[in-house]
């Protein structure tokens, strides 16, 4: 037989009853079809199938028919619902045998968790299918393994999201250039990250200025609740070749984007804070009421932000905004709680309670009630404070509760960010 030739297609197939009803969304087949994209395959089909032995024979065989890989997901595990390994052992006439390496490894989790006695089920996860090559798990018990059929190459992989993600990390790249050496161009791409302006209104954005196109670089606009993250991707270029393609569509982005653009890394707003605050050896302090601390969160879900983030004042109740920071019962009164004299109110008191440099105070009608005609749902006004200067903004948030408090997360840490940088032109002065 010729060594096949051409990109290598895949199948991604999902098992299990909790993805078909919908308790469980689908993210594995999503995240997969993003890692084999960037590895140059191409997915041309995917199936998500019940935990049902048939069913999950009827999707394999089917998968294997269409393309070069077929990678599934699920029913790796101990319980009795987990039933894809003996499922695809069946339909490849592979005898399952018990791994002693497998089963050591599981044992010696067991005891470390202080678990004397192995489970009877739990030795069913070291059964491995004849021929099979175990894809090291870092994170669980249940090896990914891949299995040569003299068509498709058949890779099992857990369900628990954790667990598929570090087996593919490690290893999916290296396995696949082994198994489809020549086939796999590669795919070299870079992020843009924004924040602040809808897709659609980004996109006609570049369109506009950038009529004649994005040339060997595709574009993918990627919006998330946080904001919209511009994905430039180049195929068959050598590293060298796509970083010029890269600068040279950036340079013409550049303008387009930077109302909006922030670097910062993994795409998260709250990294670029936490380094612009770094970079004006300042600190901040927090208030927030519809946030409910969100914003803190944010802040602290950075390794090492201690050093610039002093904490944050949780201001739900009109008491506790005099009380803890200071707003004043008049300014409450006649403005409501919801808006911009008392989110300033609230980034100065902060700043006043914690000696800090920097402030934010964030205040709003996160929903689902509580709205008016003159201030509805989403209705949220944000302050940003920082060496004797404020910058104030108001919002209406579309989407539910969730939502409303994501975005004026988001937001205020934008605003932040524009007024460290300098570049909050609206900012006033404030005595904080
Ligand atoms: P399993 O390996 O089938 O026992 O799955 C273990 C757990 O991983 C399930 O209870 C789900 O919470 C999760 N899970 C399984 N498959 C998926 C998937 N395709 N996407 C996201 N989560 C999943
Ligand atoms: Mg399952």
């Amino acid at each position: 037989m010729p060594a096949p030739s051409g990109s290598v297609r895949a199948v991604i197939v999902t098992v299990g009853d909790e993805l078909l009803l919908g308790h469980t969304v689908d993210t594995n087949a999503a995240w997969l079809g993003g890692e084999l994209g960037a590895l140059g395959v191409r997915v041309v089909r995917r199936y998500t199938v019940s935990d049902e032995e048939p069913e999950i024979r009827w999707a394999v065989r089917d998968a294997m028919g269409a393309a070069d890989l077929v990678l599934v997901s699920g029913g790796l595990g101990p319980t009795p619902d987990d039933v894809t390994r003996d499922a695809v052992a069946g339909l490849l006439h592979r005898p399952l045998r018990t791994d002693p390496d497998v089963l050591e490894s599981i044992r010696a989790r067991f005891l470390e968790a202080g678990m004397q006695e192995l489970p009877e089920p739990n030795r069913r996860v070291a059964q491995v299918p004849e021929g099979a090559r175990k894809l090291p798990n870092p994170v669980g018990t249940a090896p990914g393994l891949a299995l040569e059929t003299g068509g498709a190459l058949v890779v099992l992989l857990p369900g628990v999201p954790r667990e598929l993600r570090s087996i593919i990390e490690g290893s999916l790249g290296s396995l696949l250039s082994r198994h489809f050496p020549g086939r796999l161009p590669p795919t070299l791409s870079r992020t843009l990250h924004t924040s602040g302006i809808p897709e659609s209104l980004l996109a006609q954005r570049v369109r506009e200025r950038l009529p004649e196109g994005t040339g060997d670089v595709r574009m993918a606009f990627l919006p998330d609740i946080r904001g919209v993250d511009l994905r430039l991707t180049v195929t068959g270029m050598d590293p060298v070749e796509a970083g010029r393609h890269f600068e040279e569509l950036e340079r013409k982005l550049g303008p387009i984007l930077d109302p909006w653009r922030f670097h910062g890394d993994r795409g998260d707003l709250a990294d670029a804070v936490v380094v612009a605050l770094r970079a004006r050896d300042t600190d901040l302090a927090v208030a927030e009421s519809c946030t409910g601390g969100l914003v803190a969160k944010r802040l602290t879900d950075i390794p090492g932000a201690s050093d610039v983030f002093l904490g944050g004042v949780v201001a739900y109740s009109n008491e506790a905004k005099i009380r803890h920071l200071g707003v004043d019962a008049g300014t409450l009164e006649r403005h409501g709680a919801v808006s911009a004299d008392v989110a300033q109110a609230m980034a100065e008191g902060v700043v006043r309670a914690f000696d800090a440099g920097a402030g934010l105070g964030v205040t709003g009608i996160a929903g689902p009630g509580g709205g008016t005609a003159e201030k509805p749902v989403g209705t949220v006004w944000y302050a940003a404070w920082y060496g004797g200067r404020c910058a104030v903004r108001g919002e209406r948030f579309p989407g539910d509760r969730e939502a409303v408090r994501e975005r004026s997360a988001q937001a205020a840490l934008m605003l932040l960010l524009r007024l460290l940088e300098g570049r909050a032109t609206d900012a006033s002065a404030s005595r904080g």
